[in-house]
């Protein structure tokens, strides 16, 4: 299977890059950053629990989180709901660090992102700083991408 991974600092351009690239090569194209996003947003919703129960929560209902790899038009899904603007929110954008840092919602996560790139048959493009090294390490060209 063809896996692109594509990394670099914010601003450089590579969500625009990755998904020309999934485009013109005609695979699916995955932003690990959204998964990470929509996790946050559901904490935000439900931030009484304790840590490990919310994330068991999220590993029982295993068609809450959905993620739509078109290039030309990737969807965050969230309980049947596109969520692609809400989860660019300043209170999701100023809690998600926080929230990425747990190893449980990293595991979580880890085991998502695996099974979308292994559904893409075509291949795919993924973007995310953790690609190249944790989630896909045989991933056949790692792109780090900088610009000014
Ligand atoms: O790329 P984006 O800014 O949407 O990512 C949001 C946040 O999600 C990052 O700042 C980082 O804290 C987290 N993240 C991560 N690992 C990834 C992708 C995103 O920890 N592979």
């Amino acid at each position: 299977m063809r896996v692109i991974a594509s990394d670099g600092p914010a601003g450089a351009g590579k969500s625009t890059i990755a998904r020309a690239l999934a485009a013109r090569l005609g695979l699916e194209y995955l932003d690990t950053g959204a998964l990470y996003r929509a996790v946050t947003l559901l904490r935000l919703q439900n931030e009484n629990s304790e840590l490990g129960n919310f994330v068991d929560g999220l590993l029982s209902s295993a068609h809450s989180l959905t993620w739509v790899g078109d290039p030309a038009q990737p969807q965050m899904i969230l309980k049947g709901e596109n969520v692609n603007a809400l989860i660019r929110s300043q209170e999701v954008t100023e809690r998600v660090s926080e929230i990425a840092s747990h190893p449980l919602v990293r595991g979580y996560l880890l085991d998502i992102q695996r099974k979308i790139i292994n559904k893409a048959v075509q291949g795919i493009v993924v973007e995310g700083r953790d690609i190249g090294t944790t989630v896909w390490p045989d991933a056949e060209l790692k792109i780090f991408l900088t610009a000014d």
